[in-house]
């Protein structure tokens, strides 16, 4: 029977970000309204970790806002990863933007098993999409991170106006860097980003999950950002095209389902819950 690995993400930092990501809530320049923070204390991640934990989650996310990976954010996470290791276990993520190698030999050091750094797009288009900084400094520091012996996590978005040629484009380059994980995202339309796009057509999505398989058939293809929005409560075909894992919880700006009712409608789909992360 299918296995799916359940994840959980927790933004330990959120919104101000000085990059201009136009499909990101999180960007200081859009007014999107999301809650601004800085380094969550140690407490209240624990306490999320505890509540993922006891939902199934196998994969916990520690996810700042911001471009790259400073010496602040290194002790920071480190200190996080090092608790929350030390608690609960967990694959352990850390998502915290560009960066070198130093700073990833930390995290790894400190109990993080995977980082994540999407390349969001394809090289080509990327520029419409964001001007304050490149791709080729994505695929860098993914690069940055496998040398370092951590684990991938690597996708993107679809639905910001990308074209099929750029989808070839972006998962030929995914599947270069031969990634352990990588989410799926669908735009979620939001009034305050440039980006004026719709729900993307559930066909289409599903045409997406089975281009990201063809190109990355050994790798665990995630459904991230905009399962509920694209999807609605019908979910099984995702499932029957490829994913292997979910987020739990809701996303980074945006509400997700309560983790025990994904739960019910996996095991309503004959799938079972992932025990291990293998
Ligand atoms: S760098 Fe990351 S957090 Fe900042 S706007 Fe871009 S996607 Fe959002």
């Amino acid at each position: 029977m299918k296995e799916i690995f359940l994840c959980s993400i927790c933004n330990v930092s959120n919104g101000g970000c000085k990059e201009d990501c136009t499909y990101c809530t999180q960007s200081y320049k859009y007014k999107t309204g999301v809650e601004i923070y800085k380094d969550k204390p140690i407490g209240d991640i624990l306490q999320e970790a505890e509540y993922f934990a006891d939902a199934g989650a196998l994969g916990f996310c520690l996810v700042t806002a911001g471009r790259s990976l400073t010496s602040q954010k290194t002790e920071y996470i480190s200190r996080a990863a090092r608790a929350v290791k030390e608690r609960f276990g967990f694959h352990l993520i850390a998502c915290c933007g560009s960066a070198d190698k130093e700073s990833l030999k930390e995290l790894k050091d400190a109990g993080v098993d995977s980082y994540n750094h999407n390349l969001e797009t394809s090289r080509s288009f990327f520029p419409q999409v964001c001007t304050t900084h490149t791709w080729d400094e994505r695929y860098e520091t993914c690069e940055n991170a496998a040398s370092v012996g951590l684990m991938l996590c690597v996708g993107g978005i679809m639905g910001v106006g990308e074209s099929w040629e750029d989808r070839e484009e972006f998962y030929k380059a995914v599947s270069s860097l031969k990634p352990f994980t990588s989410p799926v995202n669908f735009y979620i339309p939001n009034p305050a980003l440039p980006i004026q796009k719709g729900v993307m057509d559930r066909d289409e999505a599903i045409e997406c999950i089975k281009l990201a398989k063809r190109y990355l058939p050994d790798t665990r293809l995630m459904m991230a950002g905009g399962r509920e929005k694209v999807f609605g409560l019908e979910q099984k075909e995702i499932f029957d095209n490829g994913i292997d894992a979910v987020i739990i919880g809701g996303y980074l700006n945006a509400c997700g389902k309560e983790p025990k009712r994904d739960i019910e409608m996996l095991r309503g789909y004959g799938l079972e819950i992932a025990a291990v992360c293998h």
